[in-house]
């Protein structure tokens, strides 16, 4: 499916792809609205508006910064995020493909939608800085992956050949600009939320498990040669 030989650079989601979505789909869609209701004495009602609030900013940066919903909502988002940063985890096999990875040496990038304040929760409960070799934060860019724009001004922090780069994201909208801006290799994640039910990405090819991308997984089919 991948011809490694044809990779330099692999560009690599977060949420979702190397982490189990469920903590953020339970973070924003259940703990934070029930959270915001009792702290500011709210009935149950409340929690369906938050809801519809926080979706209403998907694919925005205002979505992915938690400055932002700390000041909307007038709670403390990171101190809530703790409550329950026991459910931030790797997804099953991305692990092994970072170690794979870091073996094989691509360039390796994290090109994350999370704000600083999310990747300083996550990282060191995941360990990822270990296997990547950048990390790239669109809020540092001013503008999210979902915006042609993101492509360009990556490029200027950290070059890359967008014909001999993969990228894997879980967010069609998101893999659907890669494309557009040129990126060659580009996969989707079958079930980013180990929690719910799997998804197939109309456009793209949605991988199941990282496994099935690397040498050596097919019988006969040994480290590159
Ligand atoms: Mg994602």
């Amino acid at each position: 499916m991948i011809d490694w030989r044809a990779i330099d650079t692999v560009l690599l989601d977060m949420d979702g792809t190397l982490l189990d979505l469920h903590f953020d789909s339970h973070f924003w869609l259940e703990h934070l609205p029930r959270r915001y209701a009792e702290l500011h004495r709210l009935d149950e009602a409340s929690q369906e508006a938050i809801r519809a609030r926080i979706l209403r900013e998907q694919g925005t940066l205002n979505w992915y910064s938690l400055a932002y919903w700390s000041r909307e909502l007038d709670v403390d988002i990171v101190a809530l995020k703790r409550e329950v940063q026991h459910l931030i985890g790797l997804r099953s096999d991305a692990l092994d493909f970072l170690r794979w990875l870091k073996r094989a040496h691509p360039r390796v990038v994290l090109a994350t939608n999370a704000d600083r304040e999310s990747l300083a929760l996550k990282l060191p409960l995941t360990g990822l800085e270990d296997y990547v070799d950048a990390i790239v934060s669109s809020a540092d860019l001013g503008v999210p992956k979902e915006a042609q724009e993101f492509w360009f001004l990556l490029q200027e922090v950290e070059p890359f050949d967008p014909a001999r780069t993969l990228f894997i994201d879980d967010n069609a909208a998101v893999l659907e600009s890669a494309r557009e801006y040129g990126i060659r290799h580009l996969l989707g994640i079958k079930q980013p939320d180990s929690r719910r039910p799997e998804k197939e990405l109309e456009e793209f090819i949605a991988l199941d498990r990282f496994a099935a991308i690397l040498p050596g997984e097919r019988p006969g089919d040994g480290e590159d040669a």
